[in-house]
């Protein structure tokens, strides 16, 4: 491990404190960031330290991109920002630099428009990799990227769960828009949170500058808010949203919009205003598949550079199932491994590094499950999973089984041998060859084992 230049760092970490205070606002920094300290840097890795887990894990869920970006921006060997539970030793009375972040210095970073939040660097059109889950939102967010307020595109509502690239193509799209100018005027983007939006609508109405805010809101050509799933419940900023929307709308202003749910499934947002967000495109990013995991982990591999074998990444995309930002995370840590200890990426370095993410999503799917739907796929009974019967059509399906338990769970083949009626490891293993060479033959086969691996993971 190599620690930098103390004091250099110290001042880089004052700077982004001060970024991160004006880019939250007093309330939320207040609330969670005023207690993060800076313990160091270790490689490319910031290493900062909150007092709790709970505060850890909550700032690294709500800032861990933004703390990370500004890290970035301030000191490019910076890739990663990793969270600790403590109080480093440097952050104590010793430290004056560290305990209270230096006053926002507007020479140093150009001062962004207050309407504007950080943009990922990464989050770019072309760091966005395409498949059948993502195809109609991107071709949605690129259409609007191209010609903003085009009539059918106003507003443009992404929607999908958790780490599916909602807020990527969002940055995408903003990147795109108020970095290539057409017609001559640039055009102005206004990018937030629908949590930064509260905050900065109360923090108006608290210092009476409601008026500035909403003709600032209104002086843009777009505006996106991210989440706005936020908003449910919060009713003054709900109406407040609501009036800026119909006033850009009216304007012929461009406005996007991303949720985690449909506009129609929004229950808690006002009937008027869902009906209003689901007036232009609504476009939904589903669930990824194996394809799509496999593209982009082998996109970002390729943008890290380093060699990560096929198998790797056909592991990891079979593995790590729920959303693309663990997929990510799961690389990147694979990826700092090998660099650190100067070792290639196996499947072996992919199980010690990743044991942790691997566990957690093994317990997601079981051996039980696996059988209950092999049995349905193939309308047999479930006891015939467990039973001596050898028939064909019986023992086909137990094979199945034990092959998606072998490749969906970590259960060894002993553990698996005992849920299919106390069967010896050498079967499991026999099954797993066997079927592995009938998808290799058998294409119709390989699209049936397919489709279960496909239900079973999602
Ligand atoms: P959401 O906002 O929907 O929760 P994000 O846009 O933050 O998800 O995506 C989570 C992470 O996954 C980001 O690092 C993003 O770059 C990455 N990601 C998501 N979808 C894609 C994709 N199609 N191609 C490349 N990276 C993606
Ligand atoms: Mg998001």
């Amino acid at each position: 491990m190599t620690w930098n230049g103390e004091a250099r760092l110290a001042e880089q970490w004052g700077r982004v404190r001060a970024r991160l205070q004006t880019e939250v606002g007093e309330v939320e920094y207040r609330t969670w960031l005023k207690q993060v300290s800076f313990a160091g840097l270790a490689g490319d890795e910031v290493v900062v330290m909150l007092p709790t887990r709970f505060l850890r894990d909550w700032v690294n869920k709500e800032y861990g991109d933004l703390i990370a970006a500004f890290w970035q921006q301030e000191n490019p060997a910076v890739k990663r920002v990793e969270f600790r539970t403590g109080v480093p030793a440097a952050a104590r009375p010793a430290a004056p630099d560290l305990a209270e972040p230096a006053p926002a210095q507007p020479a140093l970073a150009p001062q962004r428009p207050e309407t504007m939040a950080a943009l990922d660097q990464r989050f770019t059109f072309e760091t966005f990799v395409v498949g059948k889950p993502n195809e109609f939102a991107y071709a949605c967010a690129r259409r609007v990227a191209e010609s903003p307020a085009m009539a059918g595109f106003n507003p443009l509502f992404l929607y999908g769960g958790v780490g599916l690239g909602k807020t990527h193509l969002m940055h995408a799209i903003a990147w795109e828009l108020s970095t290539k100018p057409r017609g001559g005027r640039p055009v102005s983007v206004a990018y937030m949170s629908a949590e930064r939006f509260m905050y900065r609508f109360i923090n108006a109405l608290r210092s009476q500058s409601t008026l500035e805010f909403k003709s600032e809101l209104r002086s843009v050509d777009v505006l996106m808010i991210d989440d706005l799933q936020f908003l449910i419940g919060k009713d003054n900023t709900q109406e407040e949203f609501f009036h800026t929307f119909n006033a850009l709308v009216d304007a012929g202003k461009q406005i996007v919009i991303s949720a985690d749910k449909s506009p129609s499934d929004l229950s808690g947002l006002e009937d008027r205003l869902r009906t209003r967000l689901g007036c232009g495109m609504v476009a939904d990013l589903h669930a990824t598949t194996f394809e799509l995991r496999y593209s982009i982990l082998d996109a970002k591999a390729q943008r890290a550079g380093v060699e990560v074998p096929p198998k790797v990444l056909e592991f990891l995309a079979r593995k790590i199932t729920s959303n693309n930002r663990e997929l990510e995370g799961a690389l990147n840590r694979l990826v700092a491994h090998a660099n650190l200890f100067n070792r290639q990426v196996t499947i072996d370095t992919a199980h010690e590094v990743l044991h942790d993410v691997l566990k957690a999503h093994d317990r997601k799917i079981s051996i039980q499950e696996i059988q209950k739907r092999v049995c349905e796929h193939y309308n047999i009974r479930i006891a015939e999973m467990s039973s001596a019967r050898r028939a064909r059509n019986i023992a086909r399906p137990r094979q199945v089984a034990m092959y998606l338990a072998k490749q969906l769970t970590s259960k060894s083949l002993p553990d698996i041998g005992r849920h299919f009626g106390d069967r010896d490891h050498t079967t499991v293993m026999h099954a797993v060859s066997r079927i592995t060479d009938l998808i290799a033959q058998d294409a119709a086969f390989a699209e049936d084992v397919e489709l279960l691996k496909r239900l079973l993971e999602n």
